[in-house]
């Protein structure tokens, strides 16, 4: 299909200094967790979105010295040459599709605690550890830079980026954002400086102005040179504001860079749609081009070319950036281009990929099973083998897992049929997304559902609650389970083990409230599962006028979500609320009137009031169906069944991420030869 001439716009090249972006679609620097151990998923990664359409793409973080080593988070590093070939690799598969390769310098100052370099951390004014590698405080301050130490961060940028030259990069940036580098100087929270670098905006200002003018003086020539800065500390007048030093700092500096790459701050930079929509920064970021004439992006979590233009338009932005939408769909540009707008597989802003970063594993994506496995596993987000049998395969479920595994397969073109005990697709997707805050997660089955509808060797059968006497009966050779998981009321001993509980009263498990149990105040809502859900039905019931106490054997209300950028947001959330919150404790017992409590570390018992007690905990396999079949191979013989298998939370209970996952990777593995995982063992030394 032709594009639509709406969107012409988002196509229309952008000149960045010396280079030119094809169009405005600008996968900004976002994290990883591949670093220079992981070259070649590092390179798969960030080459899909350049096959994608995408005209600029960038690296994670990348460290200009061994005095800004952010371990055990995983950075790009340009110290020395071993580490140009290895970033090379990427930039080369960049450019082969036509994008320009851009790279996000970093100095880490008081945010990196150099654990494995063991060089004492520098910054403006020698304050402690500001994060400590997103696992909390670490017990080591900085030193104060002399202005030696402030000569040697400037050659340690030009140096970095004459690498960064080398290894074939078009766009080179400056970061002063988020307490990085220069930023610390141009904040008063963090600058106590009372030399040229401290006091009056311009003096705080001197280094990032240094440090852009130096790198231009080295690189300028054939490389565009950006600053990525946070226009607003998100703290009111306690910190830097978009209309006061935010706006300052472009009336001193906004034309001496290239491109500007615009951010907030915190958690809210990469905000979770839980507590944001999308393009959530345009009130803070919306000033910047009524004060430079040089190019700006930003991002939003920007998935409606609609938005997008509007952006453009309205003279907000002039790239449209975009981390999570691009790890999502790498091909969104392409979409639109070719006018399927349609396809696009909408980010749901769940953070799930953000996690990664926090745990130092190889991003992750919920909506997108391909992500990070272009390499190692060779799967592309569009392409898929074609079938190697022409079996009929019948998948039991449509949940996530079962969606994933019949849209795949139907991809490859086996007879698929999908037999859903309801009446909707989706799974808990559909109970999951009416929760407050989580509507996009409704996107997991729409986008499914909308790929399925356009497969005619799918066919989708609701209110099929299948029996093994059905599947005995149907004869279907190949079976896929996908019959999900169900939570338990198991309480949680001393150690998060989960332990039957035999209260009398009335006990109910997130199921329960989701499908509309009667909920009795006073309400004990009890958290040992720590993601969402806890926080997310608290919320819920207390909006309906429910009185209810969130108890966690956690120190805080729904403490995955550190990771995933809105615990502090379920927080304050549940205190808006007026939600009493009780951490550290587990149920010792429940009587249908008392919740029993018993601190985690001293075992004092505090008495909470509950008619109803919400157990939020473990969950189990709902896997009756398979377990049935499974004990009866003579059975499955003669019905012709070759294979069975189990697939999603019905194998193992887990985040939606697991059960696509598990979906797409069934798919992929199905009648193929599985050529082994490729493992990168050690970093590429040349
Ligand atoms: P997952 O996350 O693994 O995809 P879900 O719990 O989201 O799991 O989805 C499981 C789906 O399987 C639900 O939509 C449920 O209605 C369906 N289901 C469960 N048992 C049967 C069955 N016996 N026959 C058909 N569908 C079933
Ligand atoms: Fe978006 Fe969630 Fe995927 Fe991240 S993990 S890109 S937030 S859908």
């Amino acid at each position: 299909m032709p594009r639509d001439p709406r969107y012409d716009i988002l196509f229309e090249p952008v000149r960045i200094g010396p280079v030119t972006a094809k169009n405005r679609f600008y996968q900004v620097p976002h994290a990883s967790s591949t670093g220079v151990d992981m070259p070649n998923t590092r390179k798969g990664l960030r080459a899909i979105r350049a096959e994608g359409g995408w005209g600029v793409v960038c690296t994670g973080y990348c460290s200009i010295h061994p005095s800004s080593d952010d371990t055990p988070l995983r950075y790009s590093r340009l110290w020395d040459d071993d580490d140009v070939r290895n970033l090379a690799l990427m930039v080369d598969a960049v450019h082969e599709h036509g994008a320009l390769a851009g790279v996000e310098l970093f100095y880490g100052s008081s945010m990196t605690s150099n654990r494995t370099t063991r060089e004492m951390p520098l910054s403006p004014s020698g304050l402690p550890m500001l994060r400590a590698a997103g696992r909390g405080q670490f017990p080591l301050h900085t030193r104060a830079m002399d202005k030696q130490d402030i000569r040697n961060l400037r050659t340690w940028q030009v140096d970095a980026a004459k690498r960064a030259k080398r290894a074939g990069f078009d766009i080179v940036y400056v970061y002063s954002g988020m307490n990085f580098g220069p930023y610390q100087f141009i904040s008063r929270r963090t600058n106590r400086r009372t030399d040229e670098y401290g006091g009056s905006l311009e003096n705080r200002v001197r280094l990032l102005r240094e440090m852009v003018e130096d790198t231009k003086e080295a690189v300028g020539d054939t490389c565009a040179v950006a600053v990525r800065i946070s226009v607003d500390e998100l703290m009111g007048d306690l910190g830097l504001q978009w209309h006061d030093e935010g706006r300052g700092v472009f009336e001193l500096v906004g034309e001496l860079p290239d491109l500007w790459d615009l951010k907030t701050f915190g958690f809210q930079d990469s905000s979770n749609a839980r507590y944001s929509e999308e393009g959530y920064q345009e009130p803070y970021v919306a000033f910047a081009r009524q004060v430079t004439t040089k190019p700006v992006v930003g991002v939003g979590r920007f998935t409606s070319p609609d938005t997008m233009v509007s952006q453009i338009r309205r003279g907000v932005l002039d790239l449209i950036g975009a981390a999570r939408p691009s790890i999502s769909d790498p091909f969104l540009p392409k979409k639109i281009e070719e006018g399927r707008e349609d396809d696009i597989r909408e980010c749901i802003g769940c953070n799930f990929c953000y996690s990664c970063y926090h745990e130092s594993v190889p991003i992750r994506c919920t909506q997108n099973p391909t992500i990070g496995e272009e390499w190692r596993r060779g799967w592309h987000p569009e392409e898929i083998e074609g079938r190697a049998s022409s079996d009929g395969v019948l998948v039991v479920g449509a949940g996530p897992a079962g969606l994933e595994a019949a849209r795949a397969l139907g991809q490859r073109g086996y007879e698929v049929t999908l037999a859903e005990a309801g009446t909707e697709l989706g799974g808990r997707i559909c109970r999951e997304a009416r929760l407050p805050g989580l509507a996009t997660w409704i996107r997991v089955r729409d986008w499914r559902q909308g790929q399925l509808d356009k497969l005619p060797n799918v066919e989708i059968y609701f209110d099929s609650e299948l029996t093994p006497a059905h599947l005995l009966e149907f004869g279907f050779p190949r079976v896929v389970v996908a019959t999900g998981a169900r939570w338990t009321t198991d309480l949680a001993d001393l150690r998060s083990v989960p332990v039957p509980s035999t209260f009398g009263g009335r006990v109910l498990t997130p199921d329960d409230v989701m499908a509309g149990a009667e909920v009795v105040s006073p309400v004990a809502l009890f958290d040992f599962d720590q993601y969402y859900m806890g926080g997310c039905l608290s919320e819920l019931l207390a909006e309906r006028g429910h009185r209810v106490t969130y108890v966690t054997s956690a120190d805080v209300v729904s403490a995955w979500c550190g990771n995933t950028h809105d615990q502090w947001y379920a927080h304050n959330r549940l205190v808006e609320l007026g939600v009493p919150l009780v951490t550290g404790c587990f149920v010792a017992d429940f009587d249908g009137e008392t919740a029993t409590l018993s601190g985690r570390s001293d075992g004092e018992v505090r008495k909470v009031e509950a008619a109803t007690l919400i157990v939020v905990g473990a969950r189990e396999p709902h896997d009756g169906l398979y377990q049935a079949l499974a004990a009866r191979p003579e059975d499955l013989r003669e019905a012709g069944i070759r294979t069975l298998q189990k697939i999603g939370d019905c194998d193992v209970p887990g985040a939606i991420v697991h059960a696509t996952y598990a979906g797409h990777r069934l798919a992929r593995e199905f009648d193929a030869n599985v050529a082994p995982m490729l493992l990168e063992r050690t970093r590429l030394d040349g």
